[in-house]
């Protein structure tokens, strides 16, 4: 269970999310430093300032921080406090960036690209893993089609089918897929009944106030009730209960 805000806005903001994270029984706290923003007027994230925080979170907390490089320069400063580097959706392509993370010795959570088939994302996982870097974490996060009732459109059905074309992890991130708080529960819930290997999950303290993607931010109580509702979907489709099937 990864979750945590969209970006590392104040000190308050992230260390009040690790702490109530960290009780609802989440593993890592995640929150950029680094965005990459479809406008250039938008918040582009702290920077350096952001990763400080998120490392006085974890000390506070214990939690593993998940956080995002956007380029070669921003990766150097990642690759220093990050515990997983992840890399976004429109960089999933990037293929000197990925050379560059597979030579990290940090493991990797990599989003799958807009318009990406489950081949493309497998391929740039290759570009990681062949530098040497076995870590990396495949994240479904929504992918763009005709419909328009949803932000992207949730491909659970990649769920199954990169649990048998590869070994890697597969985890899935509702909130930017559907894009309304309201609807992340039951996707979550959907995906981790699908098998996925973890849930990626924004949140704010504050909604309203965010400075990105606000209206998917789920509160921090909701997120706990959907954790302990996940953890227990979990026990029920388990491999390990696969097994004794
Ligand atoms: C994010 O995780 O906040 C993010 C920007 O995701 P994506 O790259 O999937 O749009
Ligand atoms: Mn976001």
């Amino acid at each position: 269970m990864i979750a945590g805000p969209c970006a590392v806005e104040t000190a308050e903001q992230i260390l009040e999310t690790a702490r109530l994270m960290k009780l609802a029984g989440a593993d890592a706290l995640r929150g950029g430093a680094f965005k990459p923003r479809s406008s250039p007027y938008s918040f582009q994230g702290l920077g350096k300032e952001g990763l400080v925080l998120l490392a006085k979170a974890r000390e506070a907390t214990g939690l593993a921080i998940v956080t995002e490089a956007v380029d070669e320069a921003s990766l150097e400063l990642v690759g220093e406090f990050a515990d997983v580097v992840q890399i976004g959706a429109r960089n999933m392509q990037n293929y000197e960036l990925l050379k560059r993370v597979g030579r990290l010795r940090k493991p990797v959570l990599l989003k799958r690209g807009l318009s990406a088939t489950l081949e493309d994302l497998l391929l740039s996982a290759e570009y990681v893993l062949a530098e040497g870097n076995p870590d990396v974490i495949l994240c479904e996060r929504g992918i763009r089609t005709f419909s328009r009732h949803s932000r992207y459109t949730l491909d659970l059905s990649v769920v199954p089918a990169a649990r048998s074309l590869s070994h890697l992890p597969i985890v899935v991130d509702p909130s930017h897929a559907v894009g309304r708080s309201d609807r992340v529960p039951s996707m979550a819930r959907a995906a981790v009944a699908a098998g996925a290997d973890g849930v990626m999950i924004e949140v704010h303290p504050v909604p309203g106030e965010a400075l990105s993607d606000g209206r998917q931010a789920l509160l921090p109580q909701q997120s706990a009730d959907l954790i302990a509702q996940l953890r227990a979907i979990a026990a029920i489709v388990s491999r390990k209960a696969e097994a004794l099937l």
